[in-house]
Order: structure tokens, then C-alpha cells, then sequence
């Protein structure tokens, strides 16, 4: 099974070959090699200046708790629920794994989000994404206290972030603005071009970067040439859930490329089509079932840009540092801690 199968009509359709990468595309960078930005190092960076910070609340009787609510029994959101209470129970965060038949109704799904926003001892609510199609999720996600909304998803949440106002800002574009700062990349004046428009990434991190004076492009399924609009970024983040997609034509040569998607692959043929040199990937796929790859081709990106994101070990650990950094900062801001 694929998950964010990249083969779908439309999406080989509106990319170039990334086998054969057109003449007037060198993107080559000559010999200085891509920095790698690696997101495992800055999450527990992240992460060990949370813990000082939690054992100063403790001292003032706080501990700060996080319910994750997972409906049904989709693997990845068991496996992404499953590493959130595990980072939790590490930095001593109270957390609740609260799992529900995938046959729950909206009306009982609101009534447990209720439930956990009466609770005291619950300082951020995380309902896992995708919910199964009865479930209508625009619902769940207005239910949540937007002071324990601590994915960033509330109306409330995404008109502070785009007002500038302090808030919970989604996990995810939150921790690529982190990315870029730790890793001194300058954003001001920055021509950033984001691939994808979902509230969750592709709309919230464009915001944080318009904030941060960068000239920021949007682009999605429905745009033109897009090859065009990428190759102008120094910062290009790819979030659309489309395997190895972004191949070197589509790269500014010296970029920083923030690669969010994360695309299992599960077949033989995929694997040789999303790599040039598909040997080690094959192999993996042989040993573990299946292969994970970003939505940028991840040798092209080594040779032709100035920084980049590897997957996995880029965005998808600093997803979780800053989903913890949320839970710490909504139990301050609910007792009216700075
Ligand atoms: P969505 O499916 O909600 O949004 C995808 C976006 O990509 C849409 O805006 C869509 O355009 C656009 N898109 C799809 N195909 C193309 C194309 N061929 N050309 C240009 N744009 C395209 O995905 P999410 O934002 O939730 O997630 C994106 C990826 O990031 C996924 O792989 C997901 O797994 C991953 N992810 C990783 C996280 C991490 O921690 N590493 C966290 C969250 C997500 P349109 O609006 O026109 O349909």
C-alpha cells in the first residue's frame, strides 16, 4: 500500500521526468557539498531546554498534561500517536493515550473533547488527523479550548497567527521556522516559495515567513509552471505528500530546501522511479516492508542545494519537540505564567 501514492495522474503529469533531467537545468552548485539540516539534533536541543523549564514548573507544583486521542486503527497515526506519549512520559509531561473505535460518531467524539476541556490536569488536546470520513473534523477541531489546542488548528489559533498576535501555532510550521533559525538561515528578504496550502503546513508556515519579512509564493495543485515559481526560491519548502517530486529542475542552485512530506513507499517499481540509484533503497524495502521518502528527490537535492532537509531526521522530529514545547506553553499561558 502507498500512502501519498506520487503516481497519481497528475502529479508524474505536471513534474519533469526526474530521470532525465533536462539539459537547460544543470543546477549544479560546482563542488561545495549541501549542508544537511539535521532536525533529529535540533529537536533534542529543543527538547533539553523544555526539560529545565519543566522542572522549574514542577518546583511550582505544575505538570503539565497532554491528552492524544487516536479514532480507528490507521497505522501511521498509531505509530505518530504512540512516539508523541513516549516523548511525553521521556521529559516528564503527564500524558493520556485515549483511543477510540474507528466507528465513533462526531456527537461522541465532541463529548470526550468536552470532557478533557472541563479537566484540569489536561493542559493540551491533540485529536490525531486523518478521522475516519463519519467523523466531521472541522467539528472535533472547534470543540477544542483553544487555550489546550495545542496542534495550532482552532479558527481562534489560526487568526492570532495571522494577525501576529501570540498564540499555539501548528506544530509542523512551527518547528521549520526553528529549523531555519538554528540553523543561521537568513529569512528576511528571502524569496520563499511554499508547495502546498493545507491549514495544517503549507498555510501557517507561509504566514510565519511573511511575518518574518520573507516575499513568500504559495503554490498548489493548480499552479502553472511550477518549476518556474520553485526555481526562483532561496527557501523552498515542499509540503504536498508527493514522493521525490521536486527534482532538480524545480531547485534554485545554493536553496534551502524544508522537506515535510512523508511518503511511504511499498513496491519495487515505485522505488526505482522515485530513485536514480534505487540499490539501497531496494534493499531496505526487502528487510523493513517499505521505504520513506520525502517529497523532494533526495539526490538531486543533496547536489544541487545549499541546505536541505534529509527524510526522515528533518521536519518530522522537530513536529514533535514542538508539539511538547505547545503542551509547555499552554500550561503556562492557562495559569497566567509567562
Ligand atoms: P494535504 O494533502 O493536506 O495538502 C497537500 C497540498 O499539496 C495541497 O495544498 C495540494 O494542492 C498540494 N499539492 C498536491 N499535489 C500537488 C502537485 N502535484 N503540485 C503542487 N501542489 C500539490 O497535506 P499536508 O499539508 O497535511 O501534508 C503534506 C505532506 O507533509 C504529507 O506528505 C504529510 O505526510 C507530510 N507531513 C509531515 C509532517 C512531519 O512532521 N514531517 C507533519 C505534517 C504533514 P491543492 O490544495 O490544490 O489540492
Amino acid at each position: 500500500m502507498v500512502e501519498h501514492c506520487p503516481f497519481k495522474a497528475g502529479v508524474l503529469g505536471s513534474s519533469p521526468s526526474r530521470l532525465n533531467p533536462p539539459a537547460r537545468f544543470p543546477g549544479k552548485r560546482g563542488d561545495v557539498p549541501a549542508r544537511l539540516l539535521d532536525g533529529a539534533a535540533i529537536a533534542t536541543a529543543i527538547k533539553n531546554e523544555l526539560e529545565a523549564g519543566l522542572v522549574s514548573l514542577k518546583s511550582q507544583g505544575v505538570v503539565p498534561g497532554l491528552a492524544a486521542v487516536l479514532v480507528g486503527d490507521n497505522p501511521a497515526s498509531q505509530i505518530y500517536v504512540r512516539s508523541k506519549v513516549k516523548t511525553c512520559e521521556a521529559l516528564g509531561i503527564y500524558s493520556e493515550r485515549i483511543e477510540l473505535p474507528a466507528t465513533t460518531s462526531t456527537s461522541e467524539l465532541k463529548r470526550l473533547v468536552d470532557e478533557l476541556n472541563a479537566r484540569d490536569t489536561i493542559d493540551g488536546i491533540l485529536v490525531q488527523l486523518p478521522l475516519p470520513p463519519q467523523i466531521d473534523a472541522k467539528t472535533i477541531l472547534l470543540s477544542i479550548d483553544p487555550s489546550k489546542d495545542v496542534d495550532g488548528l482552532h479558527p481562534m489559533n489560526a487568526g492570532k497567527l495571522l494577525s501576529g498576535r501570540p498564540g499555539l501555532v501548528p506544530c509542523t510550521p512551527a518547528g521549520i521556522l526553528e529549523i531555519l533559525d538554528r540553523s543561521a538561515i537568513a529569512i528576511r528578504g528571502a524569496r520563499a516559495v511554499v508547495v502546498g496550502r493545507s491549514d495544517m503546513v503549507g498555510k501557517p508556515v507561509a504566514i510565519l515567513l511573511l511575518h518574518r519579512h520573507a516575499t513568500v509564493t504559495v503554490c498548489h495543485s493548480q499552479t502553472r509552471d511550477l518549476p518556474a515559481v520553485t526555481r526562483e526560491a532561496d527557501i523552498l519548502v515542499a509540503a504536498m505528500g508527493r514522493a521525490a517530486m521536486l527534482t532538480r529542475p524545480f531547485i534554485k542552485p545554493g536553496a534551502t530546501v524544508i522537506d515535510v512530506g512523508t511518503n511511504r513507499l511499498s513496491r519495487p517499481e515505485e522505488v526505482k522511479l522515485a530513485f536514480h540509484d534505487p540499490t539501497a533503497a531496494l534493499e531496505k524495502l526487502a528487510s523493513k516492508g517499505s521505504v520513506l521518502i520525502g517529497d523532494v528527490q533526495p539526490e538531486d537535492v543533496r547536489e544541487v542545494a545549499g541546505a536541505f532537509t534529509p527524510v526522515p531526521g528533518g521536519v518530522g522530529p522537530l513536529t514533535i519537540a514542538m508539539l511538547m514545547s505547545n503542551t509547555v506553553r499552554a500550561a503556562r499561558l492557562r495559569r497566567g505564567m509567562q
